[in-house]
């Protein structure tokens, strides 16, 4: 098979998967020597401009984000491929399957493995919604696990491109709709915690096996989202914890407040297995213990909560072990303990009917970009002022770098959070020319730089993978944590210097061979046919046509005559005129010269032409025409006139760099 490589740098190797909008495929960087995943936009997308303008945005804002349990993005490109404009997306290539597989594999996971995953996802997305990135697609064939375990989230915002197609409910994204968070099915605006949603759902496929709702039809599901509750997952395998089911049921909690507040929250409490042990033990308790409050946040949770009964005051089964064996012990404790319930209660109470002063939790709004953040302050009812801009290496600029109260500090409606801005750093961009990609990465590495987009140039003066240009030059100021695009050098590009094909037709074999070599050209394939004008051992027809300028070392082939045939010689004495066999004559009569024109719009400075001649059952067989071209042997119109030698009614294909361009007969 022919290989094919895109923008000169990424071979493809082979195809890895296919989703609803993209085809996946393992491939090489020829530049970098290292294996990628290429997603490339199916055809129907690729020809929407709105869509790819939407594309190419939120390819570029997951291309920040950085982290070990995101799939980094490297490049996005374009380039053609069979005569079409394709679009893709370069990432990093993780070998392993995808959690949806190893779901699929195992049935349920254990507790541990449903922590450890979803530890890591929870990372992820804390990470990027740091950046102000929600994923919308969270979902386990979104989820690619490596060898070693660690967990990779990939497509980040790329749901928001397609966010018409996941809200249309159609039957080819079903597999979408099963983690969908309510608000999102309603098709409102979404926020981080529609994330935490579908990663409840996401835990609730990892724990069970099954999907927390599941119907014939996409619209069903999307429903059953917004008003149905979920089955708790313990109930469909019994060995998951107590503290992972509250988990997972608060995830999908319908009301996103009613969610965890962000991803650190969640990650708090996935790690910390006793903080929430016990507000998962049951509500149809009858004996209310009172767990004393060990920790600050949650006293800051209970206020939070509608009944702050359930929080201060947790209700044990009778049916508990504990319960049961020291029931009589506890008979003498009860008293003071129930004392305590009361007064806690009360104090409640007495909290919750006091003239209602509303109390808010100020979020975390650091390294939101300034816009976002002030938008994030007022939908919670505070104000947000601007203090001042400093200077920093790590936060981007217009990235709020600190917030005064801090994140979580609880205060009253409409207080102002001051807010500081990065004003990022400025560097000049140093002077890269000379140095090699790897030299090139440290240099701006110190500064704080990186490289951005790189290509390939021939070159006279710069020896083969040296740095030639760069964009910005070098002493521009750049805001660190920008990026330099490169030209790289492809050595000295092979001087062409055209060579004009000389007649061959009528000399003998020698001759004809002797000055094949004379001009520096090759004959690669002679092939022999009765000829009724042509002398034996004379040539009959050559490959490439007189006049023709190709480059040296061009292959040539050659016809040559072993005669006429025995019949034909019999008809000569004979002067018989048959005219159905002066027919049959004409069709594999002589061989003529054939003009072709071929629209070459491939964009490519160099390309390669060849011509087949196609067999009777349109089999590529000899080969008429090979020639290595460049964009200046095109007309104005982009056509590349071309002239060979073949015989009449013959079939052949033109392919341009070895894709079918076309087949044609000679008439
Ligand atoms: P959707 O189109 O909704 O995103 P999807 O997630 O199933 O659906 P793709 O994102 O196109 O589809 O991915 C298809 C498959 O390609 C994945 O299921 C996975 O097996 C594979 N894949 C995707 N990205 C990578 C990668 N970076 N490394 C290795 N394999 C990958
Ligand atoms: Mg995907």
């Amino acid at each position: 098979m022919e290989k094919i490589i895109l923008d000169n740098r990424y071979e493809i190797i082979e195809q890895i998967g296919v989703g609803g909008m993209a085809k996946v495929y393992k491939a090489k960087d020829r530049l970098l020597d290292r294996f990628v995943a290429i997603k490339v936009l199916k055809e129907q997308y690729a020809e929407d401009e709105e869509f790819l303008k939407k594309f190419n945005n939120e390819a570029q804002s997951a291309a920040k984000l950085n982290h070990v349990n995101i799939v980094n993005v490297y490049d996005i490109g374009e380039d053609l491929l069979e005569g079409r404009k394709i679009y893709y997306i370069v990432m990093e290539y993780v070998e392993g399957q995808t959690l949806k597989d190893l779901i699929d594999e195992k049935g349920k996971l254990s507790n541990h493995d449903i922590i450890d995953y979803s530890v890591q996802i929870a990372q992820a997305l804390k990470s990027a919604h740091a950046s102000g990135i929600i994923h919308r697609d969270i979902k386990p064939q979104n989820i690619l696990i490596d060898k070693f375990g660690l967990a990779k989230v990939t497509d980040f915002g790329i749901a928001r491109v397609s966010s018409n197609a996941t809200i249309t409910y159609t039957s080819s994204i079903l597999g979408t709709v099963h983690y969908i968070s309510p608000e999102q099915a309603k098709g409102k605006i979404v926020d981080e915690k529609s994330d935490l949603y579908s990663l409840g759902a996401v835990m609730y496929e990892m724990a069970t096996g099954k999907v927390p709702f599941d119907a014939d039809n996409s619209v069903g599901i999307a429903v059953m989202h917004i008003q149905d509750k979920a089955k708790p997952a313990k109930e469909l395998n019994e060995d998951l914890s107590d503290h992972l089911n509250f988990i997972i049921m608060k995830l999908l909690e319908k009301e996103p407040g009613n969610r965890y507040l962000n991803a650190t929250e969640l990650i708090e409490s996935l790690e910390n297995q006793n903080s929430v042990k016990d507000q998962a033990l049951e509500e149809t308790a009858r004996i209310p213990i009172v767990v004393p409050n060990k920790e600050k946040k949650k006293k800051k949770k209970a206020k939070k909560e509608e009944t702050p009964k359930s929080e201060e005051a947790v209700y044990v089964s009778p049916t508990d072990e504990a319960s049961e064996d020291k029931g009589k012990n506890k008979s003498l404790k009860i008293w003071p303990l129930a004392l305590l319930a009361l007064i806690l209660v009360s104090a409640v109470y007495y909290f919750m009917s006091r003239p209602k002063e509303d109390v808010i939790e100020v979020p975390t709004v650091i390294n939101l970009s300034q816009e976002m953040a002030v938008k994030e302050l007022e939908k919670r009812g505070l104000k947000a002022n601007i203090s001042r801009t400093e200077e920093s290496d790590d936060y981007d600029k217009g990235k709020v770098m600190k917030q005064d109260p801090e994140a979580n500090t609880e205060v009253k409606k409409s207080t102002t959070v001051n807010l500081v801005i990065s004003a990022g750093r400025e560097v000049s961009v140093p002077d890269l020319a000379g140095l090699n990609l790897t030299e090139a990465e440290e240099k701006l590495k110190e500064l704080g730089l990186s490289i951005g987009r790189t290509s390939t140039e021939y070159s006279e003066e710069v020896e083969k993978d040296l740095i030639i240009d760069q964009n910005p030059r070098s002493a521009t100021n750049l805001q660190a944590g920008s990026k330099v695009d490169l030209v790289i050098s492809a050595g000295p590009e092979e001087k062409i210097e055209n060579i004009e094909v000389p007649s061959l037709i009528g000399m003998s074999e020698e001759q004809a061979e002797s000055l094949i070599s004379q001009y520096g050209l090759i004959l690669r394939n002679i092939d022999y046919r009765e000829s009724e004008d042509v002398e034996k051992g004379n040539v009959i027809s050559q490959s490439i046509s007189e006049g023709t300028q190709v480059a040296p070392q061009s292959q040539i082939d050659l016809v040559i005559s072993t005669g006429k045939k025995e019949k034909e010689k019999e008809k000569d004495k004979d002067k018989d005129t048959d005219k159905d066999k002066e027919k049959e004559e004409d069709k594999t009569g002589q061989a003529k010269n054939v003009d072709l024109r071929l629209n070459i719009n491939n964009g490519k400075d160099k390309f390669n032409v060849k011509i087949y001649k196609l067999d009777d059952n349109d089999k590529r067989s000899d080969i008429l025409y090979d020639q290595n071209q460049t964009s200046k042997d095109l007309d104005e119109n982009q056509v590349l006139q071309l002239n060979f030698q073949a015989i009449q009614n013959t079939k052949f294909e033109v392919l341009v760099d070895d894709e079918s361009y076309g087949v044609y007969t000679v008439n």
